[in-house]
């Protein structure tokens, strides 16, 4: 009897520690790159991972139906209002580190999360058509003598609704609102398609102006096909809101789950994703720009899009009006 409760609490304590050496990863990213950062990982801590990826609204369901039996130990996704979602229902847990209190800035960090990359929302316009002074703020989307030429996405894809999400912030729901209506009243054409979408439009003369993420810039800027090259070549990139608070700036980030079985591991993994090295892969996977200010990734065309004054709203203040941002594309019909 003696000797199976040895045998027994052996295995116990085999299973606990095996269990310590694995992560189970709900990654919305899938880059090529990235490969490189779970393999580093996995040889710094001897911690393997387990990831499972799928798109960001389907992930974050998923976590959602498993429940408290969730195997997932961390969640990756894009966009502040996709993190915020996720901690509105309470599946982030607390996660208390110095390294990250360290080097993610303040108004990087959510409640239970963390960015671990940031991309800017610009406006790109083009070269023929429009000029660079008609387009130095968000504002002039509204303005009429944009009439017929703003292209843009759905209004509730979470990249639009956390630039609304700033807009209210800094002007008010009021002003927001009349933002709004006047970019729809400005419209070339009913929204569709993605960010990509905008841009082929906007190289193509069929629209004057539309917003994007930056990413999407660097790909087409570093893209194999010599038509998306020759694409970018027509497009003409704007910072906006320079001289007022600085361009809106999203971000790619994560946090651990409330039910990870794996806590120890998940909090390395976050601390690890700030470390040097995986702020390098991380930022350049996507062509993004690092959380921690010191990285400076080698991505020359990442780099030539130039420098600029961000926006440092906190990033928590964008999943809290994300809400009242959706209303008021919908008031607007800003579908
Ligand atoms: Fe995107």
């Amino acid at each position: 009897m003696k000797q199976l409760a040895v045998v027994l609490s052996s295995l116990i304590a085999l299973a606990a520690s095996a269990e310590d050496k694995m992560l189970n990863l709900y990654s919305a990213r899938h880059y090529q790159t990235d490969e490189a950062l779970y393999a580093n990982f996995t040889k710094q801590t001897g911690i393997a991972i387990n990831r499972i990826e799928a798109k960001e609204d389907e992930l974050l369901e998923r976590i959602r139906n498993e429940g408290a039996a969730s195997p997932a130990d961390v969640f990756i996704t894009v966009d502040a209002a996709r993190l915020a979602k996720a901690d509105e229902l309470g599946l982030f847990a607390p996660v208390k580190s110095k390294v990250l209190e360290e080097r993610i800035p303040a108004y990087l960090r959510g409640n239970d999360w963390f960015a671990f990359s940031t991309r800017a929302r610009v406006i790109i316009y083009n070269k023929d058509s429009v000029k660079p002074d008609e387009v130095r703020n968000y504002e002039d989307l509204a303005k009429p003598a944009l009439k017929g030429k703003v292209c843009s996405r759905s209004g509730s894809h979470p990249y639009n609704l956390s630039l609304m999400a700033a807009i209210i912030a800094h002007q008010g729901e009021a002003r927001a609102e009349e933002w709004a209506r006047g970019v729809v009243g400005n419209f070339a054409r009913a929204p569709k398609g993605g960010d990509t979408d905008q841009i082929k439009a906007v190289a193509a003369g069929e629209c004057g102006v539309a917003v994007s993420n930056t990413y999407y810039l660097v790909r087409l800027l570093r893209s194999e096909k010599s038509e998306d090259r020759k694409a970018m070549e027509r497009v003409g990139i704007v910072w906006p809101d320079q001289k007022l608070q600085g361009v809106h700036i999203n971000i790619s980030g994560g946090g651990m789950l409330k039910t990870a079985p794996h806590k120890e591991a998940a909090v390395k993994f976050l601390e690890y994703l700030a470390s040097d090295d995986a702020q390098n892969y991380f930022a350049n996977g996507n062509n993004e720009w690092p959380a921690v200010s010191t990285v400076k990734p080698a991505n020359p065309a990442l780099a030539s899009l130039g420098t600029f004054k961000a926006d440092l709203l906190p990033i928590a203040t964008l999943a809290k009006n994300a809400a009242t941002a959706q209303k008021i594309y919908d008031r607007a019909g800003w579908r």
